[in-house]
């Protein structure tokens, strides 16, 4: 089966084309095209995100079929981004592969988000498989889940407020980095002074058992403030940014490998698999490794390009929902909020 992914849930549009099957999916192509516009305003405008989807969609698309030597008779079916995200942007996806699919006579299927961001790393490593333990960090979701096969979600952990990728940005910007700011936070931290400031790794010691409240969930606002309290307090601010950054970004680190180690532990997993754009963070890899290790797990981790947005992972997830028969119907629509299908809850 060959197929166009197409993504545009936020700030970049991307299209992909992939062929093979779930468990061994190769990637013809990939175009990402992300929008800059967004940095002057400090955070993605959702108005102008749609506007820039519209123009760059047609484009994008072309340059994948193109990359990838094929037109699209030679697509067997259309994927494309339907939730969660921003609705505007979303329905520039959603209506595009569905003309798309209309017009070509192929079958369109709609995929969540959050399903892509785990289906990113089996692109790379072969054996980032089920059953696992998979940390998702991303802008706006940060979701701890025990992944028994695919599509088989249990649902551990989340955030109390800010995501990962939220608190970094949001840390970034206190210390007067560009937007988004996660990479720019994570270069700066490189000359910190671990010993500096060591910031209290938020709800590492809340519930103390597997089913106790909070035993998983993790929660950044107060590191947030921390760091607020710190730039405040610093008698030479520019030299004590970096310290600041470092000691932000241990804490921020050290509780989600701690919870992350604890699922895996308490589920018997071997493998654990990070997903979504935080985990570019080399220092979060690197954390995990290192803990994994000492348990026994092996850590799988995507590479920057399909870490954050992108439409490969949309297309690796889609390969999995196409094989077990599912489509969309011609109804698909775009939502900015929905559970991954097949996730339960933990209770
Ligand atoms: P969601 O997937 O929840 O809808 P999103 O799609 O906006 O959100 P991603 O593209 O997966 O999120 O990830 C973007 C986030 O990753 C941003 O918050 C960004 O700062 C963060 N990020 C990227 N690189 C790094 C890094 N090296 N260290 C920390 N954070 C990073
Ligand atoms: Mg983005
Ligand atoms: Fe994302």
């Amino acid at each position: 089966m060959r197929l166009l992914a197409l993504e545009t849930s936020c700030d970049e549009t991307s299209a992909a084309v992939l062929s093979g099957t779930s468990a061994a999916p190769a990637l013809e192509s990939l175009v990402i095209l992300s929008q800059d516009v967004h940095t002057v305003f400090g955070g993605v405008v959702p108005e102008i995100a749609s506007r820039e989807h519209l123009t760059a969609v047609v484009p994008v698309v072309e340059r994948a079929l193109a990359d990838a030597k094929v037109s699209l008779a030679d697509i067997d079916a259309i994927a494309v981004t339907h939730a969660p995200g921003l609705v505007g942007a979303l329905l520039v996806g959603v209506s595009y592969a569905k003309a798309l699919a209309t017009a070509a006579g192929k079958p369109v299927i709609g995929v969540h988000h959050m399903e892509g961001h785990l289906f990113a790393t089996v692109l790379e490593h072969a054996d980032a498989t089920p059953p696992f333990t998979a940390l998702l960090v991303s802008g706006g979701h940060t979701l701890l889940l025990d992944v028994e096969a695919w599509g088989s979600y249990r649902l551990l952990g989340r955030t109390r407020d800010d995501a990962a990728g939220e608190a970094f940005d949001k840390a970034a910007k206190l210390l007067g980095l560009p937007y988004p700011g996660g990479r720019h936070l994570e270069q700066l931290a490189r000359s910190g002074d671990p010993k500096r400031h060591r910031f209290t790794k938020p709800m590492l010691n809340a519930g103390q058992k597997p089913g106790d409240v909070d035993y998983y969930d993790v929660s950044f606002s107060g590191l947030k403030t921390a760091v607020l309290l710190a730039t405040q307090q610093a008698v030479d601010l520019e030299a004590e940014k970096p310290h600041i950054a470092r000691g932000f970004q241990d804490a921020l680190i050290g509780t989600l490998v701690a919870k992350t180690i604890r699922a895996a532990k308490a589920h018997g997993r071997t493998k654990i698999v990070l997903g979504g754009g935080v985990a570019c963070n080399g220092a979060l890899v690197d954390a995990m490794r290192a803990e994994g290790k000492k348990i026994g797990a092996e850590v799988f981790a995507p590479t920057p390009r399909l870490a954050t947005d992108n439409a490969a992972m949309i297309g690796a997830a889609a390969l999995f929902r196409l094989e077990r028969g599912e489509r969309s119907e011609a109804t698909l629509n775009a939502h900015s909020a929905m559970p991954i299908p097949g996730m339960t809850t933990a209770s």
